[in-house]
């Protein structure tokens, strides 16, 4: 439960098709190795160690499209400076796993976010492939 909002929301099925397209694979709604088990991953790529976040822009305080609602308004800052200390939280934790953390806004253009990714995926394995690389 990640008391953010939905799971599976439109933004994040975009993504993950979009990484599909590109034949990568991925694991969603995991757990990150080495990391806490509360704070699971919208889409982990594990053999890149990659953890990519796809962030609602109301509940994470997008800076272009965050907003309060008009009613309750010191509940509802209290509740979202909350989440977004905890996202802070989750990366700083997820880094001294050894993850890489990407987080992309609902706004953003999925289809680059997916195609920077890949770039990513395939610098990452590139890095540790040499030794597993050589013949036994
Ligand atoms: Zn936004």
């Amino acid at each position: 439960m990640r008391g953010t909002g939905r799971r599976d929301t439109q933004p994040e099925l975009r993504l993950r098709s979009a990484l599909h397209r590109r034949g990568l694979r991925f694991l969603v709604d995991a757990v990150a190795e080495g990391a806490n088990k509360r704070r699971r991953v919208d889409v982990l790529l594990r053999g890149a160690r990659i953890a990519v976040f796809v962030d609602g822009c109301f509940w994470h305080a997008c800076p272009e499209h965050g907003h309060l609602p008009m009613t309750n308004q010191q509940w509802w800052r209290r509740k979202l400076e909350g989440v977004v200390r905890r996202d802070r939280d989750t990366d700083l934790e997820l880094a001294a796993a050894g993850w890489l953390v990407i987080r992309v806004w609902e706004h953003q253009d999925l289809d680059r976010a997916a195609g920077e990714i890949a770039r990513l995926v395939r610098q990452r394995r590139g890095a540790r492939r040499p030794r597993s690389a050589r013949p036994h």
